[in-house]
């Protein structure tokens, strides 16, 4: 018989619920400034959760987002992929090339397949990469 209640009572701040992971944990499991009542630092995470280093520091944007949203602005318009056939918004191809065009004119040159595809066909060939080492 399935209970879902957990175990009430007893001396109370036994457990704790990590603000990062959300798992119910024994205070053993976070950090002693928790137990120091003087200093109170505990941020709330567990010991693995603050080893992460993801417990507090809010999400920023990577490199690699920032960089996608420039290539958004610089690069309106969309294409199919050669690969998986979806239309994809420009940003999606990557850094275009510029290539020089006759009369002075620079033209823009995107990669035929997109971003996951171009990333997928690098795994894949990192994958035979090890099988063929091993
Ligand atoms: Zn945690
Ligand atoms: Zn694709």
């Amino acid at each position: 018989m399935p209970t879902s209640e957990p175990a009430a009572g007893g001396d109370g701040e036994a457990m704790r619920v990590c603000t990062a992971c959300g798992q119910e944990k024994p205070i053993e499991a976070f950090f002693s400034p928790y137990l120091d009542k003087r200093r109170r630092k505990w941020k709330g995470a567990c010991k693995v959760c603050s080893a992460k280093g993801q417990a507090t520091r809010p999400k920023e944007p990577s490199k690699y987002e920032l960089a996608r949203e420039r290539r958004l602005r610089d690069y309106p318009g969309s294409k199919v992929c050669t690969d998986c056939g979806e239309e994809k918004p420009l940003a999606d191809f990557g850094q275009p090339s510029r290539r020089d065009k006759a009369g002075g004119r620079i033209g823009l040159v995107f990669s035929p397949r997109c971003l996951a595809c171009q990333s997928k066909a690098t795994m894949a060939r990192q994958a035979r990469k090890v099988e063929g080492a091993a």
